[in-house]
């Protein structure tokens, strides 16, 4: 990944997704914003205690330093529903909107677009394929992990919009790496199938397990890009729910710019 710095905001970025014309992705790291400790700065959730002014706040600061358009949030809930953005959201103009209903998968195919997941140790990981100009953007937390709905949102793109998976480039945003994934009742929580990727006595690698996912969904493994950075790891960069519970959420946002249609 590659830090980017606009005013006091600082954005990772992935060359592999940075290299396509009309694509704005970014990474929105925590510094920057308006609220205040234990959220302090850019907190984009107006669900974990924060003043909502703040976080209204932070949310037009991100639109205006990340290149405009519309920025879509959803309402998250661990779930595997997955919500396809239509032409509607655009045309009604409202900069910032979060959805009536809850996702946690955002689909759309309509430029001007930017698909926003909050996040503070899950992953978002973000899809595109460079043919059909379509983008995805997945909350996947170790529920999501263990549902599949990386496979599910795959399934969405080709179903849907006629994505070929082996042209799918995906990345995963930073979020709790092996170093950090601790699931002391594992042998509850996890299902068995997923145990292979236990790294230590308690540790999985979640990391590896999108990975996994994704090139049983079709992906190419060269076009899977990972994070390598822990949010744990890294509170002064990233809100981690396991480094403090009470905190923000920081986000990753992705969409087509609007003029290249
Ligand atoms: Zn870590």
């Amino acid at each position: 990944m590659l830090l980017v710095k606009k005013k006091d905001n600082y954005f990772f970025q992935f060359p592999a997704l940075s290299r396509f014309p009309g694509l704005t992705h970014a990474i929105a790291c925590r510094s920057g914003g308006f609220s205040r400790a234990p959220f302090a700065g850019l907190n984009l959730s107006p669900g974990v205690g924060d003043e909502p002014e703040a976080v209204a706040a932070n949310r037009r600061r991100l639109l205006a330093r990340s290149g405009g358009g519309i920025h879509v949030y959803t309402r998250q809930n661990h779930g595997t529903a997955i919500r396809v953005v239509s032409r509607e959201a655009w045309e009604c103009g409202e900069p910032i909107q979060t959805g009536p209903v809850s996702a946690d998968a955002l689909i759309t195919n309509v430029p001007g677009i930017r698909l926003l997941i909050q996040t503070a140790d899950c992953q978002a990981v973000m899809l595109f394929d460079p043919q059909k100009r379509v983008v995805a953007n997945v909350h996947c937390g170790w529920r999501g992990s263990v549902a599949d709905i990386l496979g599910d949102a795959v399934s969405v793109m080709s179903g849907e919009f006629g994505c070929d998976p082996g042209r799918l480039i995906a990345a995963i945003g930073p979020s709790l790496g092996p170093c950090c994934a601790e699931f002391i009742n594992y042998e509850k929580e996890i299902p068995r199938p997923l145990w292979p990727f236990r790294v230590g006595p308690h540790h999985f690698d979640f990391w590896r397990i999108s990975r996994h996912q994704l090139a049983a969904a079709g992906l190419a493994a060269d076009n899977v890009h990972g994070p390598g950075v822990c949010t744990r790891c890294n509170p002064h960069l990233f809100f981690s729910y396991r480094a403090a519970r009470k905190t923000g959420r920081f986000a990753a946002l992705i969409g087509m710019d609007a003029d290249s249609d």
